[in-house]
């Protein structure tokens, strides 16, 4: 799950990362350490030194404090901390944006999964929920609107 995980950061933030994991019982913590954005081939030591410090260590999630383990890795070093924030979840995909998607891929390709699967569906890869849309729906997404259209009266 860590080089996952760093594999993502390189990919889309493309700042080098380390991600070290723990799981004891009921609890799961984590240590993210990040090259800073802008860091250049000079800081490439200081990186590698931090990353070895604590590969080094032997068991990183000894510390029940997290100052009490930077203070430890990084004892020779001005280490300053932020305030801890939760950790919480959150995806951005909607219906709206899966409809979005759907446009950009155009009707052509729409149509061609609609003749394959019946309908379309679409997993978002970031928090793995689905969104299916029925052959009327997703055709929807490319009916133009009608406009002054003319309405015929049948006598
Ligand atoms: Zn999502």
């Amino acid at each position: 799950m860590a080089s996952l995980f760093e594999h993502y950061l390189a990919t889309s933030e493309q700042i080098a990362s380390r991600l070290w994991l723990d799981a004891t019982g009921e609890r799961v913590r984590g240590l993210l350490l990040q090259r800073m954005p802008g860091s250049t081939d000079a800081d490439a030591g200081t990186w590698t030194r931090a990353v070895s410090a604590i590969d080094a260590a032997v068991e990183p999630f000894d510390a029940s404090d997290a100052h009490v383990l930077l203070a430890a890795l990084f004892r020779d070093h001005d280490v300053r901390a932020f305030r801890a924030r939760a950790a919480r979840f959150a995806c951005s995909c909607s219906r709206d944006r899966v409809a979005g998607a759907l446009k950009m891929l155009g009707k052509a390709e729409v149509e061609s999964i609609l003749a394959e699967q019946g309908s379309v569906g679409v997993n978002c890869e970031f928090c793995n929920r689905r969104y299916d849309l029925g052959a009327e729906e997703a055709r929807a997404l490319f009916a133009v609107p009608r406009v002054g259209s003319v309405h015929e009266l049948s006598s």
